[in-house]
């Protein structure tokens, strides 16, 4: 026996009232889009509160329910035996199968629930429960029945065709991408930013990235990096379009102005800026940067105050009361932890004081950038205008 179709099971959360076919019609799409590149053909539809996946052809059903792990919005994934109506003798014969196959160990308790979905069944769900549950009884003598906590719930779903399943995988829960608008996410190379990006994207919020190198400074392996990063985290969004900046001029000119104690926060607050011009020109809604209170002096609550000062849209900052090994653990079941940790350098620890201050005060803050003055706008705008973009899938 073979899973031909998968049930999908999603949240409650958001669902109610007018806006359900909006979230669902989200999640038809993160689903055609999770099962884009895996062999196979797939008819994914809705219907009476639930997506389902049709599968056609040669397909590699542990491949499929990978994909389908990866689309937020899904809290379980059935794999389903889809048999024909050819009458209930039949059923039974493929029910007993079925259990047959999937619980080779039959010292278990079973439970059967049907369901009509077709009203012109013969028989009605109450009466399919029994008999059908009396077959499999007949069929192994070990086998038992409990109807409060069985073991296996095996459901029947009677449609054109007849759906048995039994088993239910976990989905990663939250909303589907698209159902909450978008957010400009800052990408570094670091273990963190991916963490972020993925965390707000669970909430059903598209993602774009921005990206800051400093060329000759970084390399382009450096940059590679970061398109093998949003790659990665595309997998549970979708396409991401990254916008690589170049801030090496901007960098220099501040190392060349500036107390070289305020160059991180300074230069956060000019990284701040580039994302939110191009935020804005993308209608993001917000930022998402990966900080976590004090793991760094530029995340401490006096640096975290002096970065969002320059800031208009609101700023996410999903890490916020993260260790770093809770950062680690999500990196390594979302998969970008091995590529995080490769050892290429990132523009914010080359000009990085030995000292730098971890209570920045804003007026002092302000105060330096004044220095800036005579050149900043114009190798701003030239920042933006020389930016790469780049559609990352
Ligand atoms: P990460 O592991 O995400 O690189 P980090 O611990 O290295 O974070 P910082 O270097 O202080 O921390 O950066 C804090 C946040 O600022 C990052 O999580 C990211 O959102 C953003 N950021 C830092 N460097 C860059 C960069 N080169 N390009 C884009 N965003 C950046
Ligand atoms: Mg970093």
């Amino acid at each position: 026996m073979k899973f031909q179709t998968y049930l999908i099971k999603y949240g409650e959360i958001g669902i109610k009232g007018k806006n359900r076919y909006l979230f669902e019609d989200a999640l038809v799409r993160q689903v055609k889009f999770a099962l884009k590149d895996v062999e196979g053909e797939f008819k994914v539809y809705k219907s009476q509160a639930r997506v389902y996946v049709d599968c056609e052809g040669y397909y590699d059903c542990d491949e499929v329910t990978e994909a389908l792990k990866r689309v937020f919005g899904i809290v379980g994934i059935c794999p389903v035996v889809r048999v024909e109506d050819k009458g209930f003798e039949e059923l039974k014969k493929d029910v007993v199968a079925y259990m047959d196959e999937l619980y080779p160990d039959k010292n278990i308790t079973f439970k059967v629930e049907s369901r009509r979905a077709k009203k012109t069944y013969p028989k009605k769900s109450m009466e399919m429960n029994a008999d059908l549950g009396e077959a499999i009884l007949d069929a192994f003598p070990e086998i038992r029945v409990d109807v409060h906590d069985p073991d296996v719930l095996l459901r029947v779903e009677v449609r054109d065709d007849i759906y048995i399943y039994s088993e239910t995988i976990p989905g990663p829960g939250g909303m589907p991408i698209g159902t909450n608008g978008k957010a400009m996410l800052l990408l570094s190379g670091g273990i963190d930013s991916p963490v972020a990006g993925y965390m707000i994207a669970k909430r059903g919020v598209g993602i774009e990235a921005t990206y800051f190198h400093a060329p000759p400074y970084t390399s382009e392996r450096a940059k590679q990096k970061v398109v093998d990063l949003a790659k990665l985290v595309s997998k549970y969004t979708g396409p991401i379009k990254l916008h690589v900046v170049n801030f090496t001029d901007i960098q220099l000119y501040i190392y060349e102005k500036c107390p070289h104690d305020e160059l991180t926060i300074i230069m956060r607050r000019y990284m701040m800026r580039i994302a939110e011009h191009f935020a804005k020109q993308d209608d993001c809604l917000g930022l998402i940067t990966g900080e976590s209170i004090g793991q760094v002096a530029s995340q401490t609550m006096h640096s975290l105050a002096a970065t969002n000062d320059v800031c208009t849209l609101p700023v996410y900052r999903p890490l916020i009361g993260f260790d770093k090994q809770e950062i680690v653990d999500i990196a390594e079941k979302i998969n970008t932890y091995e590529t995080s940790i490769l050892p290429y350098e990132d523009c914010c620890t080359i000009f990085v004081a030995k000292h730098p201050v971890t209570k920045p005060n804003i007026g002092v803050i302000r105060k330096s950038e004044e220095r800036l003055s005579e050149k900043i706008d114009e190798l701003f705008q030239q920042a933006i205008d020389s930016v790469e973009t780049i559609i990352v899938k």
